[in-house]
């Protein structure tokens, strides 16, 4: 199967939608990528500029070239579709650099009907025993000024924006997944997968329609240090006919390795409820005081709700030392195994296992990654001694974090996605998993798919979230920002947004701030948004006063044996069904932006052989969000997998709907 070639090398997708075609131009490596004949990326460059040896982008020549093929099927250990098929072509080329020392490097391409990944690797060899690269040569040339969907890299504020709409022109420097339209309708979303020792990849626009990788450099300006051998984190090129299908579109997850933890028994999708949202909403404090959120009494409270409703998990923010005062400035050293006076927690850990509920622990970390690397052996361990399962982490900085102390005692810096910093979550992963807990991430690195390989890393936020609607300044996130995530944040993998608030205006708390959706959107949040944790983020008085709209999010599950999407348009609307895994249930979840409309769903995926009781959370008639966001209708039809379904949407609207299979007393009762 070896050979030595000279001539572009061209590899078919499985289907052949796809082909990627590798050449070397005078000893410079290039790619590009086909759909069905039509050029999706032209002539790319690949490569790399190392410090203290020649670069490793042009003087090349093809080794060899292998093929392979892949076609199975693996089960995921939760998520949102069980079952996920992996067919691919494979395309290994070996590079040899000419010189008196030879060196060596090989690009690995994957090709599937629906996209493309492709890593580089430095194998084992005589003349490079380490690499510092200094720039990573890979663009994504795209064929016109498409319209694009993004947020900007090297903000203040992490991943924490809106998604912009521009075209090609417009774009800067973009963190992935970073989406796009051509003129013709076809979709493609360029992101990273198996994001492993390495920096995080953000998408400069370097000229035309060409953006080029940007890798996040550590301090001293080097991007990635490595013993070699190594291999790169993959560059994945999502590439479908529909806006819908980005979403079902698993290349990312295929590209990661297999599930390494042998018994999973540990890990458990679920809800949780917690006192988060009411120290958000000024009502408690995160610091001791006369309003301190976290005390040993309000603890139990939340436990003794989550164990009349049935939720799994209760976290606690604001229970450990680091709170007083502005927190979030630089560098706040937290302590992450004393609590503070009035939450003893011991008593309250022994009192939710009596109850049947775990804790959900809660790390900030301020982003002074240097104090809490010295902490986090025994922080876990303590979690873990306390039967905690669940540990969500915090890292709440500006964009340049303390890392370390030289010498002289002064800090240093290192930006929040350089290679520094994804070391560092190894490390706490490693830890995690030691302690059988699992990890609901915020404000760190964006998702690329390690939850296959590693399915304790469970969810993470890494987006601008639910708690934007209780202090943004712009009085509550814009009604389009949820329909924006399906096909931007949410590509990369779970996301914790914390939905399910039912009291939108909350008055007493924080004037002038709201959801600006109606209530039946916010319900429909739970489908729109995936994550194997969902939050009821309201306070529990919020919910007694509400029973309606809880049932749905007591109902709700968390575990997907499939996922579709009916109706999808960025930003504007987006309606998806997913499949419970442990039941025969069906639940949809439609929502769109500011502007009202009505969709009709086709429920062709209910099982054809039964009938179903649709229980339908929607707007009322005079819902609006503005004016009238509580307007909310819940009704009961009999559908069957033929009936097409109007979905109204109000303004900012949504609704919710869950299938059940019908009983002989529910035809009865509901037809009458
Ligand atoms: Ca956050």
């Amino acid at each position: 199967m070896t050979r030595i070639k000279a001539e572009p090398i061209t590899i078919h997708s499985p289907g052949n939608v796809l082909s990627v075609t590798f050449t070397l131009d005078e000893g410079v490596p290039y790619y590009q990528i086909h759909r069905l004949g039509q050029p999706i990326i032209r002539n790319s460059r690949l490569g790399f500029t190392l410090k203290e040896h020649p670069d490793l982008n042009s003087n090349f020549k093809i080794l060899t070239s292998k093929t392979r093929k892949q076609n199975k099927i693996w089960e995921q250990v939760w998520g949102e579709k069980q079952f996920i098929k992996d067919h691919h072509n494979e395309l290994r080329v070996e590079l040899l650099k000419m010189g008196s020392q030879d060196r060596s490097m090989t690009i690995v391409f994957r090709v599937f009907d629906d996209g493309v990944g492709f890593r580089y690797g430095f194998p084992a060899q005589k003349y490079l025993k380490q690499v510092e690269i200094l720039d990573e040569k890979t663009e994504f040339t795209l064929t016109g000024n498409h319209k694009s969907w993004w947020i900007g890299a090297y903000q203040k504020n992490r991943f924490e924006y809106y998604t912009e709409e521009t075209s090609i022109n417009d774009v800067e420097t973009v963190h992935t997944p970073f989406t796009l339209r051509t003129d013709n309708g076809i979709y493609i979303s360029i992101h990273e997968a198996a994001l492993v020792n390495y920096s995080t990849m953000t998408l400069e626009h370097t000229h035309g329609y060409t953006l080029k990788s940007n890798l996040v450099p550590w301090h001293d300006g080097v991007l990635v240090r490595s013993p070699v051998p190594m291999v790169t984190p993959w560059r994945t090129i999502r590439i479908t006919d529909t806006a819908g299908d980005l979403i079902t579109n698993y290349i990312d997850l295929n590209l990661n390795e297999p599930n390494k933890i042998e018994d999973t028994s540990w890990i458990k999708p679920t809800k949780y409820v917690g006192i988060w949202w009411e120290m958000h909403l000024a009502k408690s404090t995160m610091e001791p005081g006369p309003n301190h959120g976290a005390t040993t009494e309000n603890a139990k409270r939340y436990i003794d709700f989550a164990a009349e409703h049935g939720f799994e998990h209760v976290l606690i923010e604001g229970w450990n030392p680091g709170w007083e005062g502005d927190w979030s400035a630089k560098g706040v050293v937290f302590d992450f195994t004393t609590p503070y006076p009035d939450f003893d927690l011991e008593e309250v850990s022994r009192y939710a296992r009596q109850k049947g509920i775990r804790l959900m622990g809660h790390h900030e970390t301020s982003a002074n990654v240097e104090n809490y690397e010295t902490q986090m052996e025994e922080a876990f361990a303590l979690y873990h001694r306390l039967g905690i399962s669940v540990v969500k982490t915090g890292y709440v900085g500006h964009g340049k974090e303390i890392f370390w102390t030289d010498i002289n005692g002064s800090k240093n810096y290192e930006w929040h996605h350089g290679q520094h910093m994804v070391q560092h979550h190894q490390r706490v992963h490693e830890i995690a998993l030691k302690n059988e807990i699992s990890l609901n991430i915020h404000e760190g690195l964006k998702d690329t798919g390690l939850r296959r390989t590693w399915p304790n890393i469970m969810t993470r936020e890494v987006a601008k979230g639910q708690e934007y609607n209780a202090w943004g300044k712009d009085g509550g996130n814009r009604p389009e920002h949820t329909v924006m995530l399906p096909f931007t944040r949410s590509l990369a993998g779970p996301f914790d947004y914390t939905p399910g608030l039912v009291d939108l205006l909350y008055k007493d708390y924080r004037l002038g701030n709201r959801v600006k959706s109606t209530l039946s959107k916010e319900l429909a949040l739970y489908i729109i948004i995936y994550s194997p944790l969902h939050m009821a983020a309201d306070l529990p008085e919020n919910y007694e006063a509400h029973p309606d709209p809880f049932q749905f999010i007591k109902a709700v599950p968390t575990d997907w044996y499939d996922t579709r999407v009916l109706h999808a348009d960025i930003g504007n609307y987006v309606t998806i069904v997913r499949k419970d895994r442990n039941s025969d249930n069906w639940y949809l979840g439609s929502i769109t932006n500011e502007e009202g409309r009505l969709l009709h769903a086709s429920l062709g995926f209910l099982d054809s052989t039964r009938d179903y009781v649709a229980r339908i959370y929607r707007d009322g008639p005079d819902a609006d969000w503005e004016s009238n966001p509580y307007d909310m209708d819940i009704i009961e039809e009999i559908v069957t997998s033929k009936t097409i379904l109007p979905l109204r949407l109000a303004t900012s609207g949504g609704q919710a709907i869950q299938f059940r299979p019908a009983t002989e007393k529910d035809l009865n009762r509901i037809n009458g």
